[in-house]
């Protein structure tokens, strides 16, 4: 069954939600004030409308109550945001998710009840310095503010070793969830003990960051 969608704000962030919502088989409604932007997804989206969606009036007559989940992008504009994201909350839509422009705005919007909150310019930086840090850290995905998993890219200390010769979760406190080759499609998840890491793997790790950090210096 089709899940139905609805995207406000359709600059590069919605834009692009939009997009692969829509490739993706989504039915996806549409929305921006400016008729530019909304010309640009007409043939994308199942509807496409220019509309204020700060007007409550105009949020009803677009009949927003029967979509499922609701994205908020409008950025720049911090009062539209919030605006719009408490006046989709008291029309009873179930599942809100708004795009912050800063903390201050990411508060606000949790106190007034966004499902949830996103800031894709500070999490894509800090997944980025992650990767500058090290070449080997593939991507990196923050569970707290001290726990993580981390995509690493074999490095020669660790090829043609074992996860018992190498004692991972002894010696560095990190479990390996699962193991990836890099030329093929399957992942091989919960390794055992006997299972060899080869060139080109990449592990899956999870585990606190400071045991992470360890694991990294001492084998990558
Ligand atoms: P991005 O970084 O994703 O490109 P941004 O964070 O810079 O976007 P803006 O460009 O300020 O954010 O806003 C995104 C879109 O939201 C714009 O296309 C803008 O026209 C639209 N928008 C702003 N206010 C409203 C509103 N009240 N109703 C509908 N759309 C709006
Ligand atoms: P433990 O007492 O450490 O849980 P175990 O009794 O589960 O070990 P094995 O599963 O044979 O014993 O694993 C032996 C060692 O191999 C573990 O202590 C660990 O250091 C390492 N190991 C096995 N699987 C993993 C994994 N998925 N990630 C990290 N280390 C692993
Ligand atoms: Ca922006």
């Amino acid at each position: 069954m089709k899940r139905e969608f609805a995207v406000i704000g359709l600059g590069r962030f919605g834009g692009s939600v939009c997009r692969e919502l829509s490739e993706e088989g989504m039915e996806v409604l549409a929305i921006d004030t400016q008729e530019s932007k909304v010309n640009k997804f007409r043939n994308i989206a199942s509807h496409a409308v220019i509309a204020d969606a700060t007007d409550e009036n105009v949020l009803k007559e677009l009949g927003i109550r029967n979509i499922d989940h609701v994205i908020v992008a409008i950025g720049e504009n911090i009062q539209a945001s919030i605006l719009t994201t408490l006046m989709l909350k008291e029309l009873g839509i179930n599942k809100i998710t708004v795009k912050a422009q800063n903390d201050y705005h990411e508060k606000v919007l949790n106190k007034i009840g966004a499902d949830q909150v996103i800031h894709p310019e500070r999490d894509m930086g800090k997944k980025i310095a992650h990767s500058i840090i090290s070449n080997n850290i593939l991507d990196h995905l923050e569970l707290s503010d001290d726990h993580s998993i981390v995509e690493i890219k074999a490095s020669s200390k660790l090829i043609g070793k074992t996860l018992v010769e190498l004692d991972i979760r002894a010696n560095y406190g990190c479990n390996v969830v699962a193991i990836k080759p890099k030329h093929s499609k399957d992942i091989n998840v919960s390794p055992m003990a006997s299972e060899m890491i080869r060139e080109d793997d990449v592990l899956i790790l999870i585990g606190a960051d400071k045991d992470i950090s360890r694991f990294e210096r001492q084998l990558i």
